[in-house]
């Protein structure tokens, strides 16, 4: 749950405590014709720590797959991060539930939704893949399985994020609201030297959710989408109006059909917005980054304020405001 301002100090932060990641930041970003590979993008400013990641899978010739799981491990696994994996906001009840999904360049993928007190929900969407013949698995199942596969039961609601439920249950009347600040998704598209492009998806959701909710991030087509011939996808924001539009799926499909990434974004998000009309205020955010098969990418917004990063080239940078409709 972090605020714009909040945003800010955290790239700062990013910036101080990884001095050795050499991040640029940038203000509005234009469609970049990058034409180079390998490349990795993820939203929000937690992707450049989970770029840098992924970068030494790239950067060693490794499977763009194994560098899209690896990168986002690190917010995963980072406390302070309260959208994703441990440390992220529980719902109304005060679980944590996250969502995850994974796709290769073979049209390979696997999904868990709804799943509690594991870690590393990417990495079992990546064993439902490859060990099931299924694509998703949910809630106690999902546990069980990843409890089958050796992960360990972990407490992920940390001291910080139970407090910060506390105080809502006080002032909230126990109602779930989505507003602009309650929620964030690492979504991850990477394209390795062999040409391969992959990506990866994970968050807690909205906090403060009714018990139960799946958002679309572990849905394949709508938080993520990869189709290894023509380009990959991922999305943020209210996860309702991307399942509504299938997202991703809708941003590759376009790519297919020979919009350029940038194109494609806008188009997703233009549906988006004629969808919802007056109901668009600043509060409502949905983003979409998307990246092609020579390595051109493009990023667009519902509102102001989408950050992602891109690591290529040896350069680890956070665009800090990506074009937008508003
Ligand atoms: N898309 C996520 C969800 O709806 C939240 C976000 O990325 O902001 O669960």
């Amino acid at each position: 749950m972090q605020t714009r301002r909040q945003f800010l100090k955290i790239s700062a932060l990013t910036t101080a405590v990884f001095p050795f990641l050499k991040v640029k930041t940038f203000g509005k970003t234009p469609f970049k014709e990058s034409s180079t590979k390998p490349i990795v993008l993820s939203t929000w400013s937690f992707g450049v720590p989970a770029n840098a990641e992924a970068w030494k899978v790239l950067n060693g010739g490794g499977w763009a797959l194994d560098a899209v799981e690896a990168g986002v491990k690190i917010p995963e696994g980072d406390p302070k991060v309260h959208s994703v994996g441990y440390g992220g906001l529980p719902d109304r009840d005060g679980h944590v539930t996250l969502d995850a999904c994974i796709m290769d360049e073979a049209l390979n993928c696997g999904s868990v939704a709804f799943i509690e007190n594991i870690m590393h929900p990417i990495s079992v969407a990546r064993l439902v893949m490859e060990k099931t013949p299924h694509i998703m698995l949910a809630g106690d199942g999902a546990y069980q399985f990843a409890i089958e596969q050796g992960f360990k039961k972990e407490n992920l609601l940390t001291p910080e994020s139970e407090k910060i439920w506390k105080e809502w249950l006080n002032k909230s009347g126990y109602k779930p609201k989505i507003d602009g600040v309650n929620h964030d998704t690492i979504g991850m598209i990477a394209l390795d030297t062999n040409g391969r492009l992959c990506g990866a998806c994970t968050t807690s959701g909205l906090s403060f959710k009714y018990h139960g909710r799946v958002g679309d991030s572990p849905i394949i087509g709508a938080g993520l989408y990869v189709d290894g011939e023509y380009g990959a996808a991922t999305s943020t924001g209210i996860g309702e109006e991307v399942i509504r539009i299938s997202g991703t799926h809708l941003v590759v499909e376009l790519m297919r059909q020979g919009r350029n990434p940038q194109e494609a974004c806008e188009e997703a998000v233009n549906r988006v917005v004629r969808n919802k009309g007056s109901k668009i205020d600043s509060d409502f955010q949905v983003g979409f980054l998307a990246l092609n098969k020579n390595g051109d990418y493009g990023a667009y917004a519902v509102n102001k304020g989408f950050q992602y990063a891109v690591y290529s080239q040896e350069e680890n940078n956070l665009l800090k405001d990506s074009k937008s409709h508003l």
